[in-house]
């Protein structure tokens, strides 16, 4: 009888551990909301990215903000922002980011705010003015705009925070090829179909998140890739390829959130393009990159969130004097005579031009993923040597949380051109990124990482930064 009474009296405790393990369970998974929000702009208005005569006429489908926020087994939080707009210029980021600060204690190393950088959206405060012939009714626009979309992602952030739910997250790489490198390669001869001799380099990665609720249904998916989303240069707005993809991965999922984050695309173009057809062709090949990762066995990650971030000065060199301003902005036309002409009035003020700019560097580390978001338009060489360095599964985002000009490697500095030099002046930076630009922004990623505990595997130091 004693016998029986303590074997049942055993059988309920052990019954109660395990129902309070797999509680326990629960409580050490990850939780994480979505949300999203349309900001197409409700008026016609100046559009981002080209050296357009007039502003938008219409729209071919809708912008969106969408937000992913995290809460690790320890209830370290992190949200992940993803915008249908060329870049945040720097006075709205901070604005936003200041905001996130104070009304949910989220600091600048939890948040990323990446854009899409596609050119069929509009213009931001303080973005790329010299680029525009702006007139006041169109500034005032840019800034009643602005204003919005900024309460916008804050509302947003809040809404993704107070939705989380228990969930799994799962990582991995895909690949699609439409990217191809617009420095190295004739565009004019890519759009043939034969006899085609591609240079690169290249990083064809397609990197995507999972967010899985207990059941096992899917919730959302972030994704990226890196390439210019140019295929449209119209009057109409949209997301191009991306705007595509995303609406094709949520028709292929119903109810699911499916964000787009940009990579090293600074030097990637989908060629050909020019018609809506091939921009929802390349939104279809990527979308359907996701959806076979999706589909196949992925990284499952453990509940823990690391995150860092921190700004480097970087200097800007060869500044012009006011004689060289002054030339240029009587016999220059467009833009580099509104570039000049700006400088020059700031000179005659008696103000000194730029000479560094404070860079965004931000590490994360969901789970074994370990992500690399840098600010500007991150050239793909960033992309090829933090891989070599973290190991090929790293997702490198660039475009996020600043971006103000174009981030050339070693290697694109010294060749020049656009991405190296001249695109300076479309950004308004008064000089070009001082030569250690590369080694001083890879030198901070792994400062961070060593700062923050996040592992890089040793056979990659010996090939390391040099
Ligand atoms: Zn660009």
């Amino acid at each position: 009888m004693r016998r029986i009474y303590l074997l049942s009296f055993s059988i309920f405790i052990f019954t109660g551990l395990i129902s309070y393990a797999s509680e326990q369970n629960n409580t050490h998974d990850w939780k994480a909301g979505t949300s999203r929000v349309i900001i197409t702009p409700e008026q016609n208005m100046w559009m981002a990215g080209y050296g357009r005569g007039r502003p938008s006429e219409g729209t071919l489908h809708d912008l969106w903000a969408k937000a992913l926020a995290l809460e690790d087994a320890d209830g370290n939080r992190g949200v992940l922002v993803t915008t249908d707009i060329l870049g945040f210029s720097k006075c709205v980021s901070d604005r936003i980011r200041d905001r996130l600060k104070e009304k949910y204690d989220l600091p600048r190393s939890r948040i990323i705010l990446n854009s899409s950088h596609t050119h069929t959206g509009p213009v931001l405060k303080d973005a790329l003015y010299d680029l525009y012939p702006l007139n006041e009714e169109e500034l005032k626009k840019i800034d009643y705009y602005s204003g919005i979309l900024e309460n916008k992602i804050v509302a947003l952030v809040g809404e993704a925070l107070s939705s989380m739910k228990p969930v799994k997250v799962y990582s991995n790489n895909g690949v699609v090829r439409f990217q191809i490198n617009r420095r190295n390669n004739n565009e004019a001869l890519v759009t043939k179909q034969t006899n085609i001799d591609l240079k690169g380099p290249n990083d064809y990665a397609v990197p995507v998140i999972k967010v899985e609720n207990q059941e096992g249904n899917l919730l959302a998916v972030a994704f990226g890739y890196a390439c210019h989303p140019t295929v449209l240069s119209f009057y109409n707005w949209s997301g191009d390829y991306p705007g595509f993809a995303q609406l094709e991965l949520e028709k292929l999922h119903p109810g699911v959130t499916a964000m787009f984050f940009q990579g090293g695309g600074a030097d990637m173009n989908p060629v050909p393009r020019r018609s809506v057809e091939l921009a929802q062709q390349y939104g279809r090949e990527l979308a359907a990159a996701v959806d076979r990762v999706l589909k196949e066995e992925m990284k499952e990650l453990s509940p823990r969130l690391v995150t860092a971030y921190d700004e480097i000065e970087l200097s800007l060199t060869g500044l012009p004097d006011a004689e060289t301003l002054s030339e240029m902005s009587k016999n220059a036309s467009g833009y580099p005579k509104r570039w000049a002409g700006r400088l020059l009035d700031k000179l005659n003020r008696g103000e000194s031009l730029m000479t560094s700019y404070p860079y965004p560097v931000q590490l994360w580390q969901i789970g074994e993923q370990k992500i690399v978001t840098l600010g500007g338009e991150l050239v793909i060489d960033y992309a090829i040597r933090l891989k070599q360095i973290f190991g090929q599964d790293l997702f490198v985002l660039g475009y996020s949380n600043d971006v103000m000009s174009y981030i050339p490697s070693a290697r694109i500095l010294r060749e020049g051109g656009y991405e190296g030099i001249s695109s300076q002046i479309v950004y308004g930076l008064p000089g070009t990124w001082e030569p250690g630009i590369e080694i001083k922004i890879i030198q901070k990623v792994l400062d961070l990482a060593n700062e923050n505990g996040i592992m890089i595997p040793q056979s990659s130091l010996v090939q390391g930064v040099r």
